[in-house]
């Protein structure tokens, strides 16, 4: 196996070029003017500060209230875990186990999966690389549909509840909870996925997973 870079050849992340180098000049594409970097500037550097920006939020997305319901004389403040208590004990087991996966899990995962990617890069580790490569694809995949973790949060607990309480408000955490998923999605957007090839030896390539 030879990898571009070392024979000296460059794709452009846009149009899929191949070139030999970017224009002299203006560092540019010749065909489609995306700036043309043979590895992501300061890919670990990067989506690590992302990342760690992504777990700090992550604190009070799950400690501040997410929503404050009335009606009176009922007034409630639910933490996203309160909330999903709540929605369990009320029957809504479904619902529950949706905002659960949606607003928890996946952004744990997601994190989890980031940090496993990073960490990994920063040993120079040759370890399972297509698996790497697999999970970083899922990674960028979920986060296409990111912003719908902070809609299902905002909206559908709410939703259910709209039949007995008055007024529903988002709480302080809705937030710090939309910096998680935002941060997530810069870190691995910064992330630079053929790094995690750098360090891998021409034999890995015909490993088994
Ligand atoms: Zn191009």
């Amino acid at each position: 196996m030879t990898r571009a870079i070392e024979i000296g050849l460059v794709a452009c992340e846009s149009c899929e070029l191949v070139m030999r180098a970017a224009d002299p000049i203006t560092g540019t594409c010749p065909r489609c003017g995306e700036r043309i970097d043979r590895r992501k500037p300061n890919s670990l550097g990067r989506p690590l500060a992302f990342l760690i920006a992504a777990a700090a939020l992550y604190v009070p997305a799950n400690t501040l209230p997410i929503m404050v319901t009335e009606q009176f004389p009922l007034h409630r403040t639910d933490t996203i875990l309160s909330g999903i208590a709540f929605l369990w004990s009320e029957g809504s087991w479904l619902l529950a186990a949706l905002v659960f996966s949606a607003s928890v899990l996946v952004p744990m995962l997601k994190l989890a999966a980031m940090g496993v990617l990073l960490f990994t890069s920063a040993r120079r580790s040759s370890w399972r690389p297509r698996g790497r490569t697999k999970l970083y694809r899922v990674l960028e995949t979920v986060g296409h549909w990111s912003m719908l973790d902070v809609m299902v949060v905002a909206l559908l607990a709410a939703v259910v509840q709209l039949g007995r309480f008055a007024s529903i408000e988002p709480g302080p955490a809705l937030i710090p909870f939309a910096g998680v998923v935002l941060m997530t999605m810069l870190a691995s957007a910064s992330f630079d996925p053929r790094a995690i090839w750098d360090h891998v030896g021409p034999r890995s390539v015909h490993e088994r997973e």
